[in-house]
């Protein structure tokens, strides 16, 4: 292989990890802020679970204290049922009852549905705070190494721009010009491998004769279409 050839390949390899590490300084706080967020989520719905957990007890309580008392009410009523003297005692007095005894038969239905409720907000509160653990913990180690990942991207970023310096002085100024042209115009490789005839990245046929010159390997080969430098893969 062309001396220049193996240069230019050791150095789009530096190019794509300095990508990859530039791309990092992205995609690193991204996935910690959705980590975070889905965290927060579940603390939140435990959170509205245990309150409405809360809400549904207290009204539950209330429930039993005023069907309690309309209970006393409605034996009142029925005592005064044994004393009553006109029709329209009367008629009032029944009224009374049936409003009553209508009342705490709504009551009765909102209580059985309060205590259906609890008994589901129990269950799901324990599910979530079994898994609020497991996320909490999880998360929490994935973040710790998201955070070690970010901390060391400047320094990985150093050395290799340091060694693409170094690299970069061995390259003749010539084929390191055709190198940034391409990588800046097109993107990715540069240097690419023959794939049965045709150039690697856009698939243009060489000629024969091209070919035959790739494979000897002694002098640089530039794909017509693309401009990209094109190298024998050995077998295809
Ligand atoms: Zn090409």
């Amino acid at each position: 292989m062309l001396e220049d050839v193996r240069l230019l390949l050791e150095l789009q390899d530096i190019d794509y990890w300095i990508g990859e590490l530039e791309r990092s300084k992205e995609y690193i706080p991204d996935m910690m802020n959705n980590l975070k967020k889905e965290m927060e989520e579940v603390a939140e719905q435990l959170k509205d679970s245990r309150e409405k957990l809360k809400e549904s007890r207290i009204e539950s309580q209330n429930l039993e204290l005023k069907a309690a008392e309309a209970k006393e009410q409605l034996e009142k009523y029925q005592e005064q049922m044994l004393t009553i003297k006109t029709n329209k005692e009367y008629d009032a007095l029944v009224n009374q009852i049936e409003t009553i005894k209508a009342d705490i038969a709504a009551d009765e239905e909102r209580y059985l549905i309060l205590l259906d409720d609890i008994d589901e907000l129990e269950k799901s509160i324990g599910e979530l705070e079994i898994k609020d653990k497991g996320i909490q913990k999880e998360n929490q180690e994935r973040l710790g190494s998201l955070q070690h990942e970010i901390d060391s991207v400047a320094d990985k970023m150093e050395k290799k721009v340091a060694h693409r310096q170094t690299l970069k002085a061995k390259v003749p100024r010539q084929v390191m010009s055709i190198y940034q042209r391409v990588r800046k115009g097109r993107g990715g490789d540069v240097v690419v491998q023959l794939k049965r005839g045709a150039c690697g990245a856009c698939y243009k046929s060489q000629t024969p004769q091209k070919i035959q010159e790739i494979k000897k390997g002694d002098k640089l080969q530039i794909c017509d279409s693309c401009g990209r430098i094109l190298m024998w893969d050995g077998d295809n």
